[in-house]
């Protein structure tokens, strides 16, 4: 992977990698390389090297991206952690992914220190980017004049990254992914996404997440691009960013599309840098997608991915305006797709749904740590099946209904939540949605909706809500119950937690 960033690094030294958004500080290519080297240096000093898990606990900041690279130039594997992780969930994945070193921030320390001591690391082990007593910090480590390690890497064997999956529909899985997956993926993206040495990217997907690692640091970082860093989803400072640093490409999850198409303050901000809006991680709505295209006057792209892909397997190719917002585009070149009736493990036909299957260079090594897993989602041939039902058209476009998970089966007919929630937000009086199925008083699965009311939407009640859902989808489609919340839980990555939903209805019941 370093080969491909930064062989020809020299040619854009002085040209601007990162720039921290918040603080406007900068970071051009020669700087960011130099600290890598001296990182992978200094982890070498250390005795880290092939082999060895290094976890990475932190915001974005440009200072990920030199730890990130660091780590992997030094021939061991960074493992990514979620920076809302509590100081267990913290200790469960160093625990899991075997991590001889910690890197964090000293706001982030209260949980990742403990996390730390709990699988036997020392306060020598544990770098505070920032600096905190008694703790190395990115300076001294930078300081390192030994000399850069000369590691031979195997990127087809060799685990660079060893990500979570977001732990939407269980527990989080450690997904391995080789030199090779990640080269693949931003070598397949080249001909589809179209940025380059001019993009600004807007970065406050979190890089811990495969796909901030991947689409907006790695992709952005190998064409020479400029990646501008923001913490944390906050929406007057996200527009701000965008208005003072002219990011013309911006990465969304669906959740910043409905702030974005329905918020008073996005008319407050000049966004006209804008040139593109892609979403991914969840199902973005085709009418909603409209909305902020035409509120903002850019492009929206969509695409679809997961941990275990590297992430992307299908987008919207740059240029297909014929293709809906609403589709996930097209299968990313040197893969292969199948949709397939899992009952039956035969291939369903053009405009049938099916569960979706990939193979490509992208796909991961396996799951860490848990062979079953593994088995149950890697077949002999190759195929990562995603537990996602699609469909393919003539065209070879292909659309997300949801996953088959998340399904709700009511009375033998299959009712995607996805589709409901696009429904609902469709509704003027309602902020946000989202949809799981629970058992009525008969034992029998039904569409239940959680609804939060726009401001001053006091009046909207339960059935002004499933009126406006049943004049709009099949009868079998109907929303049966609503319940009025303040906010949907969502994951750091922009996907509705519709566990911790059903969770809060066995609680109630
Ligand atoms: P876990 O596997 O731990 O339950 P997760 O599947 O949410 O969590 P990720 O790898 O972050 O973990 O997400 C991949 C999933 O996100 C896909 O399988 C799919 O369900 C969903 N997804 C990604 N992009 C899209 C999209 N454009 N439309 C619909 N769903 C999407
Ligand atoms: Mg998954």
């Amino acid at each position: 992977l370093h080969e491909l960033l930064f062989a020809d690094v020299a040619e854009r030294a002085d040209r601007v990698a990162l720039i921290d958004g918040t603080s406007g500080a900068e970071m051009t290519y020669g700087q960011l390389a130099g600290a890598i080297d001296r990182l992978a240096a200094a982890l070498a000093e250390r005795g880290i090297g092939k082999g060895d898990v290094v976890g990475i606990l932190s915001p974005n900041t440009p200072y990920y991206a030199v730890v990130f690279h660091g780590i992997l130039r030094a021939g061991a594997t960074a493992t990514t952690i979620n920076a809302l992780y509590t100081a267990n969930e913290v200790a469960s994945q160093l625990a899991d992914a075997g991590a001889k070193m910690l890197f964090t921030v000293s706001v982030l320390l209260p949980n990742g220190l403990p996390a730390a001591q709990q699988v036997g690391l020392t306060d020598d082990d544990v770098v505070v980017l920032d600096g905190a007593e008694g703790h190395p910090s990115l300076t001294t480590l930078l300081a390192s004049t030994g000399p850069v390690p000369e590691v031979v890497i195997d990127p087809a064997e060799d685990v660079a990254v060893l990500p979570y999956s977001s732990g939407t529909t269980g527990k989080a899985k450690g997904v391995m992914l080789t030199h090779r997956n990640l080269v693949a993926n931003i070598v397949q993206s080249t001909p589809i996404i179209n940025i380059g040495g001019d993009t600004r990217i807007l970065a406050v997907l979190p890089f811990f997440h495969i796909y901030g690692m991947q689409v907006l640091m790695n992709n952005g970082l190998s064409v020479g691009a400029t990646v501008v860093t923001m913490p944390r989803f906050d929406l007057p400072e996200f527009l701000r960013v965008i208005a003072e640093h002219r990011t013309d490409r911006v990465y969304i999850a669906p959740p910043v599309a409905v702030a974005l198409a329905k918020h008073p303050l996005v008319d407050q901000f000049d966004l006209s840098a804008i040139d593109t809006i892609f979403s991914g991680a969840a199902p973005l709505d085709v009418d909603l997608a409209a909305a902020v295209r035409k509120r903002l006057g850019c492009k929206v792209l969509q695409g679809y991915g997961m941990t275990e892909m590297s992430p992307v397997s299908h987008a919207i190719p740059e240029g297909r305006d014929d293709i809906s917002v609403g589709t996930v585009g097209v299968i990313y070149p040197n893969m292969e797709n199948r949709f397939v009736d899992p009952a039956t493990g035969e291939d369903v036909g053009v405009g049938e749904r099916g569960e979706l299957w990939c193979r490509g260079p992208n796909v991961m090594k396996g799951y860490l740590n848990n062979e079953e897993a593994t088995s149950a989602t890697l077949d002999a041939d190759g195929f990562l099946h995603t537990g996602d039902v699609a469909v393919i058209d003539a065209d070879g476009v292909v659309s997300i209904v949801d996953r088959v998970k998340e399904l709700i089966k009511y009375k033998g007919y299959q009712v995607p939540p996805a589709e409901l929630e696009a429904v609902l937000l469709t509704h003027p009086q309602i902020a946000d949605a989202a949809v799981v199925g629970v058992l009525d008083a008969d034992g029998e699965e039904v569409p239940k909706a959680f609804v939060v009311r726009q401001a001053n939407a006091d009046d909207l009640d339960a059935a002004g809500v499933m009126t406006f859902v049943a004049d709009r989808v099949a009868p079998h489609k109907k929303v049966r119950v609503v319940e009025f919340i303040e906010a949907i839980p969502k994951s750091a990555a922009g996907k509705i937690l519709r566990k911790d939903l059903r969770a809060r209805e066995k609680a109630d019941s």
